[in-house]
């Protein structure tokens, strides 16, 4: 049994969704569990349609799901009641200037998204003659907690669904499930947080034991360098979940938690490619670390992440001193600013954040008892690769490199797991920063 997911771009019209059925009858073999995403843009304006009083996103809404639907061949029925059922609900729920959606009715507005997908994909399938049942998570056991926007399925989900998937499994008919949507205890309906439905597609084939998880979207797997800024950036075969952990950091494609019901279980996840469904994509699994002192063989990809501040706290006092890190560290926990590189030295703290709200008012309160600085517009570049800490000299070859491109580097990690190089610079260095680093080590 195979789990496989289909991102909102996927599924964008009428062309992309006949593709992505091509795509799953040629793995029917494999016993697919299907998940979906909204359309395209849906979550987007079932957001604005529920912060705005206009009926003009709701009228879009319906559009689309009217276009979709007829343009596949399909009977209205298959979403007319639930866009009936998403009209009354924006009618009352009608925010004004005296009251703002809670986000409660918020995870309600969201789910209509994913249950029209949903039921648009599997009348396709039957239209085609692939026997599919369309299923909202929730009545298949997705039981979350009450963390309206960003809920946590509960543990007993994990027996439900696999118990409650396995008729539709038994009787030959391809389940196709809501990505992103459950419910609580109360019956509330959740939503796992945003691009929640790869997190729902891990859970579920942790659930029902899938030999493999795909994720299918738009674009390439994981590629070893952004193709934006490398023309000859390659796809990479494989990475690691760790290499994957640390990658999730520079990805805002990845729901945090995705991975972790799949390391749980080491199913494999793929990310896979609906415009190259032959292509290999990306496969991330407990693959253990092999020794090697090829670069390219070591170093998985090379990553960065724009926009970042770098803050410099300085102290005389610090010399010989305890607690003062502890002291600095709980000025931010204050305000929710989270840290992610840190370098210390005897008398000098420097970290970075891409938070910036409260910053300033963070750093004023640490004035209190420290010298600080604040620079703005500095960029992490990082090189991933479970291997690197087998090659010896890659770090010199990497700063050599960097120093020829003319690159300033304002801070250096090396984490102590060895699986990533990382260094700061300023943004307008990233382009040549990353570039250079590919042409070293492919
Ligand atoms: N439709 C939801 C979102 O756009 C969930 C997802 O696409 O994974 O965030
Ligand atoms: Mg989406």
């Amino acid at each position: 049994m195979i789990v496989m997911k289909f991102g909102g771009t996927s599924l964008r019209n009428a062309e992309r969704i006949k593709a992505v059925a091509g795509i799953i009858k040629s793995r029917l073999k494999q016993s697919p569990v299907v998940i979906v995403s909204a359309h395209h843009g849906v979550t987007e304006q079932l957001i604005a349609a529920a912060r705005t009083p206009s009926p003009l996103h709701y009228a879009r809404i319906r559009n689309l799901h009217r276009r979709i639907t007829k343009e596949l061949g399909l009977p209205l029925f298959v979403v007319e009641p639930l866009l009936k059922e998403l009209e009354d609900f924006l009618e009352t729920i009608r925010p004004d200037i005296h009251r703002s959606v809670t986000l409660k009715e918020m995870d309600e507005i969201l789910s209509f998204g994913e249950r029209f997908s949903c039921r648009v994909m599997a009348g396709y399938l039957n239209k085609i003659n692939i026997p599919a049942t369309s299923l909202d998570a929730y009545d298949i056991g997705m039981l979350t907690d009450s963390h309206f926007g960003n809920a946590r399925p509960l543990p007993q989900s994990h027996k439900d669904i696999t118990a409650r998937l396995r008729p539709t499994i038994h009787s030959g008919r391809i389940p196709v499930v809501t990505g992103f949507i459950g419910k609580d205890r109360e019956g509330n309906i959740t939503t796992l947080g945003r691009n929640g439905s790869d997190y729902t597609a891990t859970i579920i084939g942790a659930a029902v034991g899938a030999s493999e998880i795909q994720l299918w979207s738009d674009v390439h797997g994981i590629m070893s360098a952004d193709p934006r800024l490398v023309h000859n950036a390659k796809p990479v075969p494989a990475v690691s979940f760790n290499e994957a952990g640390e990658l999730a950091y520079y990805s805002r494609r990845f729901h945090p938690s995705t991975l972790t019901p799949a390391i749980h279980k080491n199913i494999p996840v793929r990310i896979l490619n609906t415009y190259e469904p032959t292509a290999p994509g990306t496969t991330i699994s407990a693959a253990r670390p092999k020794k090697t002192t090829v670069p390219d063989k070591a170093v998985k990809t090379i990553v960065y992440k724009k926009d970042l501040f770098l803050v410099t706290i300085t102290s005389g006092r610090m010399l010989m001193q305890y607690g003062f890190l502890a002291k600095i560290f709980s000025v931010f926990a204050k305000y929710k600013i989270v840290i992610d590189m840190v370098a210390t030295s005897e008398i000098s703290v420097s970290c970075t954040t891409d938070r910036k709200d409260h910053i300033r008012e963070a750093l004023k309160e640490i004035a209190r008892f420290a010298g600080v600085q604040l620079d703005e517009k500095k960029a992490v570049v990082c090189v991933i690769g479970e291997n690197i800490k087998y090659l010896n000299g890659l770090s010199a070859d990497i700063f050599m490199a960097l120093k020829r491109a003319g690159v300033k580097i304002h801070m250096i990690s090396y984490g102590a797991t060895g699986i990533n190089i990382a260094f700061l610079v300023d943004n307008r260095d990233v382009r040549k920063s990353v570039r250079s680093l590919h042409r070293l080590i492919y």
